[in-house]
């Protein structure tokens, strides 16, 4: 059905080999959102998993749209995990946006279009839409010699018939290298959609069933399509409204909007070439209103997705302003924002107040809170780190380890496992041990051994 899923998309931004939050995939809750005490890669912080659980569900029925929700807690105490773990369980078709409150700063545009950008990519648009496919089953493939031997054959004909007919399709070079890709051969019946070109093997035709035996069980054998080969099919794309803005504002005006459904032979093409830059405020009224006709029509449907803004404390005076706008747009996304910050000054002002956030917009969010880790769920961390990053450690250096994560911080103690297994390696050993997590501990200062190393060298320093 829908040919290219958000998820795909998400893939493309997400590059990371062993990233931080690699291990993370949910929120590790049960049917009744209860959290488990160790699952999906989640540990602890049970009732910040609930209440985010409780907001996935939401989102999901499709209950809510333009809500927010801070997730307020010390630095390393899961803010990003449990953002992470809402992202996994969402589910693919609901678009995932996030962002850090420092990158709005440091972007080619201006902070506001940025993040308009980051809400249109938080709403997701199921669009249903038909297309003419031809059905049918292939009677025979003929590609044309090559003119010059070695060289690509680029045309051909296709011969296909339905119960009471046959038409011969011209091939061309596309089209020879979608039957390649599919391996299609006489007898498969399958569907070309005429404005893809894109060829789907819908399986076998029912009058070669003789060769089941050879083909094996898998195969799919379906009856041949009656009368006219051509026919229209609904098929349902979903994209994001920025994935429409970017599309259409590489479009010339007058094409604007007119080529708009059809993403899969232009549209993408334009999305990956690079910076989408600013877009237009008349492209987007246009696609608003376009988009409005759909759903009016029954043509497409609004998905809410979830924002997620990390560091909000670095956003200023402006942006939250733009925020509160934005949330009461009818399309608006779930908007998740983090913090590690207590009470300070309002970016842009010299008020002060909790987080950063101004009270009139603190007034509109649901506050999670995350809590300190206990020894124990620091250890559970720590292990299913272990695994995620392969490596083989011996108890002792775990309880080291443990304790040099209460001592210090949970991240700390993260960074250093994937170091001690790096010492362990170059002294040929094949578990990390205590000596490891030791070097290590010397060698990398976690934050309070900086601080006090500053303090008591600062006068060698400059100003
Ligand atoms: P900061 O305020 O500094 O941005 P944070 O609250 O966002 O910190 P994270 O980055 O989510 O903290 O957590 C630090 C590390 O610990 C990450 O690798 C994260 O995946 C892991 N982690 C944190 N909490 C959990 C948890 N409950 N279960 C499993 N892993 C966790």
């Amino acid at each position: 059905m829908s040919e290219i899923k958000l998820s795909e998309m998400r893939d493309l931004t997400r590059i990371e080999r062993i990233g931080a939050h690699s291990h993370i995939r949910g929120l590790g809750l049960d049917s009744a959102l209860e959290a488990r005490s160790s699952s999906e890669g989640m540990v602890g912080q049970t009732s910040a998993r609930k209440a985010a659980g409780v907001i996935v569900k939401m989102v999901q029925e499709g209950k809510i749209a333009g809500r927010a929700v801070l997730l307020a807690g010390q630095p390393g105490t899961g803010k990003t995990a449990i953002a992470m773990g809402m992202a996994k369980s969402i589910g693919q078709e609901t678009p995932f946006a996030m962002l850090a409150g420092s990158e709005l700063f440091s972007l080619e545009m201006s902070k506001t279009e940025a993040l308009m950008q980051a809400f249109r990519k938080a709403i997701g648009v199921r669009i249903k839409e038909e297309t003419e496919v031809i059905e049918g089953e292939v009677v025979e493939i003929q590609i044309d010699r090559p003119a010059v031997a070695g060289a690509a054959s680029k045309t051909g004909k296709l011969t296909l018939k339905t119960t009471d007919m046959e038409t011969v399709y011209d091939l061309g070079g596309k089209m020879i290298e979608a039957l390649g890709k599919e391996k299609v051969q006489s007898g498969d019946v399958i569907g070309i959609d005429k404005a893809s070109g894109k060829i789907t093997k819908l399986g076998r035709s029912f009058s070669r069933s003789r060769d089941y035996d050879a083909m094996g069980p898998q195969t799919k054998f379906v009856q041949c399509p009656d009368g006219e080969l051509q026919k229209r099919k609904e098929v349902v794309h979903c994209v994001t409204l920025h994935e429409i803005d970017v599309i259409n504002s590489r479009w010339q005006d007058d094409c604007v909007i007119a080529h708009c459904l059809n993403f899969r032979t232009q549209g993408f093409l334009a999305l990956f070439t690079g910076d989408t830059g600013e877009i237009r405020a008349e492209v987007r009224e246009q696609i608003d209103t376009k988009v409005a006709e759909w759903r009016e029509e029954g043509k497409a449907e609004i998905i809410p997705g979830v924002l997620f803004i990390d560091e909000v404390h670095m956003l200023d005076i402006e942006c939250f302003s733009f925020l509160n706008r934005a949330l009461e747009n009818d399309m608006a996304p779930i908007l998740v924002v983090a913090t590690n910050r207590g009470i300070t000054s309002i970016r842009g002002t010299n008020y002060r107040s909790p987080h950063g956030i101004p009270i009139d917009f603190l007034d509109r969010l649901l506050i999670i809170s995350t809590q300190p880790y206990t020894g124990d769920d620091i250890r559970k961390i720590l292990d299913i780190r272990c695994q995620e990053e392969d490596v083989e450690m011996s108890e002792d250096a775990k309880v080291l380890l443990t304790k040099i994560g209460e001592d210090t911080s949970l991240r700390y103690a993260i960074n250093l496992i994937t170091s001690a297994a790096l010492a362990c390696l170059k002294r040929k050993g094949k578990i990390v041990d205590m000596e490891d997590i030791s070097r290590v501990y010397e060698l990398f200062y976690d934050v309070k051994r900086s601080t006090q190393y500053l303090m008591e060298y600062q006068s060698q320093y400059m100003f």
